[in-house]
């Protein structure tokens, strides 16, 4: 399994529009950070997790032209609103794409993008994208998938367990049965904001409490905002916990 890091931002990114912090103004790349997504390729397929709102440059920079999977988090615009850029995807590999997610991600998805639900591949009568509920554990190419409910504030969000792979975010708490559910991971990816409280997610500190909980080998952050540095946080984490960046490639 190979997990490619496409966006290890916030909602807004980093830089900010209009800040001039200095993360922002930083010229070390590991400071840039497009909006939330990993990819991970399975021999030849290729699984995304959530579409950020900028997939299109994420494809372009990794060289991106197939899926054949997405699954999503939760609905929020930072990680759906690439949906629509999926279409020409769908169209060039001749080949609708399937959608997974919870329930209330879902319904969601289709009220924001109804027009992309009812639209076909491109010459073909074949839906660009089908829609799939998932509540249990499945097989995903050989792989086990896993669901993981996790409170965001007052909603809940899936984190997705794929084999010895987890990845958590805009986890604000974790329920024991997921944390139960993550116990033996090679590699856990969560959400750290900041490293002040937050009421819709992680801290540093919260993530690095949960990441000695669930004792994986390996622990990467994401989802980070402009008030961490790479290369200061870097050195002040634990030795199996790093701060991942845009174009990070794990392989486990
Ligand atoms: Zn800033
Ligand atoms: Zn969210
Ligand atoms: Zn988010």
């Amino acid at each position: 399994v190979r997990i490619t890091f496409l966006g290890t931002g916030g909602s807004f990114g980093v830089p900010i529009i209009g800040c001039k912090c200095r993360v922002c103004l930083s010229t070390d790349r590991r400071n840039r950070r497009l909006r939330p997504s990993i990819l991970v390729g399975l021999d030849e397929k290729n699984i995304l997790i959530d579409a950020s709102p900028d997939f299109r440059l994420q494809a372009l920079e990794n060289d991106l032209k197939k899926l054949d999977v997405v699954l999503f988090t939760h609905a929020h615009a930072d990680h759906c609103l690439g949906l629509d850029e999926l279409r020409i995807v769908a169209d060039r590999q001749r080949r609708g794409i399937p959608i997974l997610a919870g329930e209330d991600t879902i319904i969601s998805l289709q009220r924001m993008f109804g027009y992309l639900f009812e639209s076909r591949v491109w010459n073909l009568d074949e839906p660009k994208f089908v829609t799939k509920v998932i509540d249990a554990p499945f097989d995903l190419f050989g792989l086990e998938v896993m669901p993981l409910p996790v409170r965001h504030e007052d909603m809940w969000v899936f984190g997705w367990r794929l084999g010895g792979a987890a990845y958590i975010v805009d986890a604000s708490g974790v329920p024991e049965a997921a944390e139960q559910a993550m116990k033996g991971l090679e590699v856990l990816i969560v959400n750290a904001l900041r490293y002040e409280p937050h009421a819709k997610h992680f801290s540093v500190g919260q993530a690095l409490e949960l990441i000695s909980r669930v004792e994986p080998k390996a622990a990467f952050l994401t989802h980070m905002s402009h008030e961490l540095e790479y290369n200061d946080l870097k050195e002040e984490l634990p030795g199996n916990v790093l701060p991942a960046y845009d174009g990070l490639v794990v392989e486990i």
